[in-house]
């Protein structure tokens, strides 16, 4: 890939920054283009010195060009609960408004572009588990609807620009990735039960607990996008692990990983909180050979000294 540029959207996030690594890794020039709405320059503090690594601060909901690219990542926008429901409509613009730019850009460079989309296209769904295939099951009014419906909307926009203006797309489905970086303060529930387990605090479990998700390891997770960049695969990819959990049942192994004596306490379930979650990555296994590697209670214990660091450096600041 030598020789090659790549430009990341929303570079100097939790998946942005670890994609920007493997890119580099394999020999391409990179320029990271973020707003720092959630996502934070010391992400990418680690390439502050590298040679074919640029930093660019910008808002992708204002038309924009870094010069040739010969592939465009688009990963920007807020992916927690907590940071989408707080930035609503920055959500739903830079889904839709900062998805053409992108487009056009790659348009403009005659760049792939890889789009992040995600398993909340699939809503609370009502088939188990969720194949690419599955239309899924929306709230279009609900509180989450400014994250659902703009990637929704992304996913559209992605396949109008290849049918009628011919860039070559893939779409990636992401199923809840954690894993170093992530911020501590997300809300999301890895980074919210760590930190409370290295605190001593109770760990908020919403709900009754019995509400499933299944988890990949970062590493796992950019593995399956660097293949699916590689390949030919224009439709949507389901890449996580569909190894599934109860929340209950990740309350428990986090307390064994940071060895904590935290107590669980209840919490009402948030609206629209899908039920059960888990990728059926047959396609992602036949087609790229992928899937993943690290399972949930190691995939803790790798971001345990990050979180120990995070939660140490939040400490210090207070
Ligand atoms: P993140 O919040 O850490 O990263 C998103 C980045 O986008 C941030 O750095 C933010 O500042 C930047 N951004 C937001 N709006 C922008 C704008 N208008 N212009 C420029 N930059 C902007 O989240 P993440 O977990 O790294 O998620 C990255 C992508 O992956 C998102 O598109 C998200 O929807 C998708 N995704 C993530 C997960 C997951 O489990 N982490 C699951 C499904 C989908
Ligand atoms: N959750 C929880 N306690 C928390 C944070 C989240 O019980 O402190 C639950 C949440 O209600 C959901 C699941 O954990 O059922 C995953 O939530 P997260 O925000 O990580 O991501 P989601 O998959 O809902 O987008």
């Amino acid at each position: 890939m030598s020789g090659q540029r790549a430009l990341v959207t929303g570079g100097a996030g939790f998946l942005g920054s670890h994609l920007c690594d493997a890119l580099l890794g394999e020999g391409w020039s990179v320029i990271a283009l973020d707003n720092l709405l959630t996502g934070r320059r010391s992400n990418l503090g680690h390439l502050r010195n590298e040679a074919g690594f640029e930093f660019i601060e910008k808002d992708i909901c204002e038309p924009f060009d870094a010069g040739r690219v010969d592939y465009i990542f688009h990963f920007a926008s807020p992916a927690s609960p907590v940071d989408y429901m707080e930035h609503g409509i920055a959500t739903l613009k830079v889904g839709s408004l900062g998805t053409f730019h992108t487009l056009e850009l790659a348009k403009k460079h005659g760049a792939k572009c890889f789009v992040a989309s995600t398993s909340e296209c699939y809503g609370d769904p009502r088939e188990h588990p969720q194949k690419e295939t599955y239309w899924g099951h929306v709230n279009p009014i609900g509180p989450r609807s400014v994250y659902d419906e703009a990637k929704r909307f992304t996913e559209a926009v992605t396949m109008a620009y290849r049918r009628y203006h011919h860039v070559d797309t893939r779409i990636v489905r992401i199923f809840n990735t954690y894993g170093p970086r992530m911020q501590l303060n997300d809300g999301r529930v890895i980074p919210n039960f760590m930190k409370q387990a290295l605190r001593g605090q109770d760990l908020t479990v919403f709900g009754d607990g019995r509400q499933t998700r299944s988890f990949c390891y970062v590493s796992d997770e950019i593995d399956g996008f660097m293949r699916l960049a590689k390949s030919d695969e224009h439709l949507p990819v389901n890449i996580g692990n569909p190894n599934e959990f109860t929340i209950l049942e990740c309350a428990q192994m986090v307390l064994r990983v940071t060895e904590s004596n935290s107590k669980l306490r209840y919490e009402p379930l948030p609206q629209d909180d899908p039920k059960q979650r888990r990728p059926d990555i047959a396609k992602a296994r036949q087609l790229l050979g992928w899937e993943p590697k690290v399972q949930l209670e190691e995939g803790l214990r790798r971001s345990l000294e990050y979180f120990q660091k995070a939660v140490a450096a939040e400490t210090a600041k207070k």
